[in-house]
């Protein structure tokens, strides 16, 4: 059997250097033949001289160039986001793995579809923002799309032989983030430190502001509503906070399958990769007398008001999906560099949705409009509130 060619998009992030530890793990299944990444170039200069891929790919122009300075041989260096794209839809690969961060994965997931590639999905935002854009050429380009998300790998794994028509609910569950069971006024000035200790998962920085806000459920339920061809209101989230149930699918039968396992992502990635079938995975195993119990809990949207913005999106669909994401990014990009409250990132978002003219059935360019409109608001609302902090000082 030939080894399943693989590019990576975002290599050297937490998704990206997981699938290196896949590939590790199975040399003769699996290849490497692109990698990319945004500046991280010594990391890069790393996996470059392990897996010798065809292609390579910084989006930071400087450090691409001093990249061909390093590199020898034949591999390819691409730079920009024209790079990103190329790298995107290169030859020789059978299957992207988009793990970059934001909806900078729009583009090259789009051009990997073109391209006909099976894409293992993790980079959720590029489904948030522009779902139906990409469903629509997936369908249409016959290529394959298989979610890593761990929720989502859930789903398709209970879907499994299964008719989606009979489907009842999805449940998808949520651990909850660093902060569950506070109140709002609890959350006044919490500090990113606070907000980057998730208690489960250890992912990169933007998903885990995203958990400690529940914007990453709401966003999970947009990218199920798409994976799976439901509405919203069959989308149901639960906290869960031992993160053992991945997430469960009720039919209308009344009967409920879940997905199981110890929360580490090379399962979801490794089964994107190999699935219909299984193979052999060293990674910690689940220990059903040692845990006790499995809790469930309603979540608190007064609280986490991300996670009502995100079903209220999904049901709207539309730009708003996109200006719900472009408003995120932005605000959680300002949080992580210490320049916003908290919860400055939800009253914010809340704000531009509501300035929002929603465009029903969107094309590509609404998509693109949508997202620049709703990042520029973003910011001048938050430049707004700290000068009137700053004034109150
Ligand atoms: P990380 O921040 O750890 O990694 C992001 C990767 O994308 C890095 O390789 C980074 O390169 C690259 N990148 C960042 N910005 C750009 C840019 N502007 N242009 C090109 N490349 C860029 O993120 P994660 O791995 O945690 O997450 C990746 C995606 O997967 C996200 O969409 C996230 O929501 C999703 N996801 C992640 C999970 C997890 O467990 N981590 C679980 C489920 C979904 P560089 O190193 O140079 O900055
Ligand atoms: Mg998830």
């Amino acid at each position: 059997m030939n080894a399943q060619r693989i590019g990576i998009l975002g290599s050297t992030g937490s998704i990206g250097t997981q699938t290196l530890n896949v590939v590790d793990q199975h040399p003769r299944e699996f290849l490497i033949k692109v990698l990319t990444a945004h500046s991280s170039l010594d990391l890069l200069k790393t996996q470059i001289e392990k897996y010798k891929p065809e292609a390579v790919c910084l989006v930071d122009e400087a450090k691409a160039d001093e990249l061909k300075k390093h590199v020898k041989g034949s591999i390819h260096v691409l730079s920009g986001y024209s790079g990103l794209d190329e790298a995107a839809r290169w030859e020789s690969v059978d299957t992207v793995i988009t793990a970059v961060v934001g909806n900078i994965g729009l583009k090259p997931t789009l051009e990997a579809i073109k391209a006909k590639k099976k894409i293992g999905l993790a980079n959720k935002e590029t489904l948030v923002s522009g779902g139906p854009v990409v469903m629509e050429a997936a369908k249409k380009y016959g290529a394959e799309i298989v979610p890593i998300d761990s929720e989502h790998s859930a789903i398709f794994q209970c879907l499994k032989g299964e008719n989606v028509k009979e489907i009842e609910k999805i449940i998808l569950t949520c651990s909850g983030g660093p902060f569950r069971g506070k109140k709002l006024h609890e959350l006044e000035g919490v500090t990113k430190e606070q907000a980057l200790n998730h208690p489960t998962w250890k992912m990169g920085g933007k998903i885990t502001i995203d958990s400690a806000t529940l914007m990453n459920k709401g966003f999970e339920v947009n990218e199920a509503m798409w994976l799976y061809d439901v509405t919203a209101d069959k989308i149901e989230a639960v906290i869960h906070p031992q993160s053992i149930i991945h997430s469960m699918v009720e039919f209308v039968d009344g009967s409920i399958i879940a997905q199981l396992g110890t929360h580490d992502m090379r399962i979801p990635i490794q089964y994107a990769l190999t699935h219909p079938k299984r193979i052999p995975l060293n990674v910690p195993k689940f220990d059903f007398v040692h845990a006790k119990q499995f809790t469930f809990e309603k979540p608190d949207m007064e609280t986490f008001e991300c996670l009502k913005m995100g079903i209220e999106a999904a049901r709207m669909r539309g730009t708003v999906c996109c200006v719900l994401n472009a408003s995120n990014d932005t605000a959680v990009e300002a949080f992580l560099k210490n320049e916003i409250e908290f919860l400055d990132i939800q009253h914010t978002i809340r704000e531009v949705m509501n300035a929002h003219k929603n465009v029903h059935h969107p094309t590509l360019e609404d998509v693109l409009s949508a997202d620049k409109w709703a990042r520029k608001e973003t910011k001048e609302i938050l430049m707004q509130k700290t000068d009137l902090r700053k004034n109150k000082v």
